[in-house]
């Protein structure tokens, strides 16, 4: 099947290997015209799904992003695989696809290997000591090449440097939720799966900040239902409604079950079957370096489960680290019902000493020991403000320190976030096998897709290309072009054959004229599963497709003439 479904990829246009005529380059895809399609129309449903029915605010960043910020985020230094070679052919492999578990540093990958008596998998040769290798692409910028950038290995970190513009486009409250769609780059130590494991991919990430005391978002109500698949970290396996999942602790953080059981009410409604989707909890060692809690969403394929969406709980993870390399303060403010009175200690400055003491800078030294804390008052009783990027130092004579009652509306606080990441690569592949069937009676070839997600939804075929249903099938197909339907033409071969191509890369529906279309202008509208036809007036057609490729007319209610 799966070779099948590669062999209908290749030879009819959705993806094959980069840069062939070279010999290609090992985890880099092309889509051809139908991948493309397929996969602008995934994208398209996951806005749906969720940047218009969540509110989300979607986003576009650089890809290329200075080494700052991958300092701060940390994958400078965590984002690694563990690599060993074989000492005889020189294959490479990641230590956890060897071993089938994540190390958590190099001592325990090489105890890994040694103790389960690894071998390489090609040519069954001795394999190296492991090495830690670092996924991100680097590469310079500016004429002097003076800036080291990387090439992002994940979109959220363009989203949390500008934590600031977004919170101020939201009306400075929380929860809200920054949505990307771009390219990902991780260079992958071996990427043997096709379009499972590339070094440049497509990434739907979605950063929902959320103040870490009222962990919610969404209404949970509108998922209670979802009946879900759950592997603990424990190893235990439970099946049940997103409800009983929250009531029972299964999973804690509220919002990171409501968006499990949306990417799953995604995945179903793309076509993907639900019997094969369930989310695996990651253990300890397997945790990104700035997750809490994750849960990937697994789809059952041919490569066996394959994790296709990861939701992860960053905490406030990547928002204190960029605070703390940026010196910028990226944290939000949360209002009190009520303002509360609160005792606290201020300085209060002096100016009778700071007078003589600063002259015409006195006030401006007075205004920064206003700013100033209390707690940095050395031993000695002085303390130290700046004033123009000058320290000066102000002896104890020059302020008090006074304890006064103050009203307080609210505090700063850094917000958590909860992260949804959606490999759309994987999606489609897995929406390809999924969708894939042959039909038991021909043995032909047919991809299911629902006509919102098919690439192309219908072709016009003239039954015989000639005694002018060629030229009518003509100006129906421009008819529906013109229209905004995506469709083609095709008179080569005979009118099963046509059938058949045209089911091979999911043409929900085929438009065929035929002679009865000269006498009445009537066609026959064939629907690709059932291949039931029905017979409609021509003029017609732009309005019952839109109806039945928009999904807001099904085939079984398409009136016949
Ligand atoms: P992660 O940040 O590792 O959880 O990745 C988010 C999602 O991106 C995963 O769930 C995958 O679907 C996808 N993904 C990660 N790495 C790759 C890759 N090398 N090639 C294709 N898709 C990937």
């Amino acid at each position: 099947m799966r070779n099948d479904v590669l062999d209908i990829a290749k030879r009819r246009g959705f993806f094959w290997q980069a840069f062939e005529i070279y010999g290609g380059l090992g985890g880099f895809y092309d889509y051809g015209p139908l991948g493309t399609a397929l996969k602008e129309n995934i994208i398209a449903a996951w806005r749906k799904h969720f940047v218009i029915k969540e509110g989300l605010a979607e986003i576009d960043s650089p890809n290329l992003t200075p080494r700052e910020v991958f300092e701060a985020s940390g994958h400078l230094d965590e984002f690694a695989d563990f690599l060993t070679k074989c000492t005889r052919c020189g294959a490479v492999f990641r230590v956890d696809e060897l071993t089938g578990a994540t190390p958590g540093d190099v001592e325990s990958a090489r105890t890994m290997l040694r103790e389960g008596g690894a071998k390489c998998s090609e040519c069954g040769g001795e394999l190296s000591d492991p090495v830690e290798f670092n996924l991100m692409f680097r590469t310079y910028a500016g004429a002097g090449m003076e800036r080291e950038v990387y090439l992002r290995p994940e979109t959220a970190q363009g989203i949390f440097v500008n934590f600031l513009n977004y919170y101020r486009y939201f009306r400075e409250k929380l929860p809200f939720g920054v949505a990307q769609v771009g390219k990902g780059f991780r260079n992958e130590i071996s990427p043997r799966k096709g379009l499972l494991r590339q070094r440049e991919f497509n990434m739907a990430e979605i950063e929902v900040f959320l103040d870490p005391d009222e962990k919610v978002w969404g209404d949970f109500r509108d998922v209670e239902d979802e009946v879900l698949t759950l592997l603990t970290r424990g190893g235990e396996e439970h099946t049940l409604t997103a409800r009983e999942a929250l009531e029972r602790g299964i999973v804690c953080a509220e919002p990171l079950l409501y968006f499990m059981a949306r990417t799953k009410r995604f995945l179903v409604d793309l076509g993907i079957d639900e019997e094969k989707i369930r989310f695996r909890q990651h253990p300890e060692e397997e945790l990104a370096h700035y997750s809490s809690d994750c849960w990937d969403c697994e789809v059952r394929i041919s490569y066996g489960w394959i994790e296709v969406v990861g939701i992860a709980d960053r905490t406030a993870f990547d928002l204190s680290r960029h605070m703390e390399h940026s010196g910028v303060d990226l944290r939000a403010f949360r209002r009190y019902s009520a303002p509360v009175k609160r005792k606290v200690r201020k300085i209060v400055p002096n100016m009778k000493t700071l007078g003589p003491m600063f002259r015409n800078r006195a006030a401006e030294v007075a205004a920064a020991l206003e700013r100033a804390d209390p707690s940095s008052v050395d031993p000695s009783g002085r303390i130290a403000v700046k004033v123009e990027n000058e320290l000066i130092v102000v002896p104890p004579e020059g302020f008090t320190v006074e304890e006064m009652e103050e009203e307080v509306t609210g505090e700063r606080i850094v917000p958590h976030v909860i992260e949804p990441s959606f490999g759309i690569d994987r999606i489609l592949y897995a929406l390809m096998e999924h969708a894939y069937y042959t039909r038991p009676d021909s043995g032909y070839r047919v991809l299911r897709f629902r006509p919102s997600i098919a690439p192309i939804k219908a072709a016009v075929l003239p039954l015989m290309a000639k005694d002018g249903l060629d030229n009518v099938a003509m100006e129906i197909h421009t008819l529906l072009r013109n229209a905004g339907i995506r469709c083609y033409y095709d008179d080569s071969g005979s009118i099963g054959r046509r059938y058949a191509r045209a089911d091979e890369i999911g043409v929900p529906f085929a438009v065929t004229v035929d002679y009865q279309t000269l006498e009445d202008g009537t066609v026959t509208v064939r629907e690709r599963d059932s291949t039931e036809q029905v017979r409609v007036r021509k003029e017609e057609l732009p309005a019952i497709l839109k109806g039945l490729v928009e999904e807001t007319l099904c085939f079984g209610d398409v009136k016949g003439v």
